[in-house]
């Protein structure tokens, strides 16, 4: 819990490397895509972000957690904008069911820690009752959508992999 700002301190400057001993599964995928990833302090609401380029600033996604399944999310947010035409004019609920989706189904696959997947659960309704939507008739609508994530993460992945193997 901050009490100060780190301004206002004093003494030996603070470790500020907020970075994990060793970066969560699918980094490479992230660095491939030309995507900048930092640990950040909770400084804000999130837990994690992703933040399209725009003007000079590249691609982004900033992380206040080393929870594997926060980084696999903000990289679905990342593959909306290298699989869809139009992500920007998606609605939140087909940009947050498809994201957290994949990132479930990432952690299952990729990930070291136990996936979350009550949380997902949680998430994924909380939107569905925000839109009043129906929770089957949602993520059944969805499915494809994810999937198309799901491949472009996966198939990046598997390239890097194979170029290791040839290297
Ligand atoms: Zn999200």
């Amino acid at each position: 819990m901050p009490v100060f700002r780190y301004e206002d301190t004093e003494g030996d400057p603070l470790q500020t490397n907020l970075e994990p001993i060793e970066p969560p599964p699918l980094m490479e995928v992230a660095k491939a895509w030309g995507l900048r990833v930092r640990y950040m302090g909770r400084t804000s609401p999130y837990l994690g972000l992703y933040r399209h380029r725009f003007e000079d600033h590249p691609a982004e996604i900033l992380l206040a957690t080393h929870e594997e399944q926060v980084f696999f999310h903000e990289l679905a947010h990342a593959a909306q904008w290298r699989v869809w035409t139009d992500p920007d004019n998606c609605n939140k609920l087909r940009l947050e069911v498809t994201a957290e989706l994949a990132s479930c189904v990432l952690a299952r696959l990729y990930g070291r820690q136990d996936p979350n997947e009550g949380s997902t659960y949680e998430y994924i309704c909380h939107y569905c009752e925000q839109e009043r939507k129906d929770l089957p008739r949602t993520l059944w609508a969805l499915v494809s959508d994810t999937e198309k994530l799901l491949r472009a993460i996966i198939d990046t992945q598997e390239t890097l992999a194979r170029e290791e193997v040839h290297a």
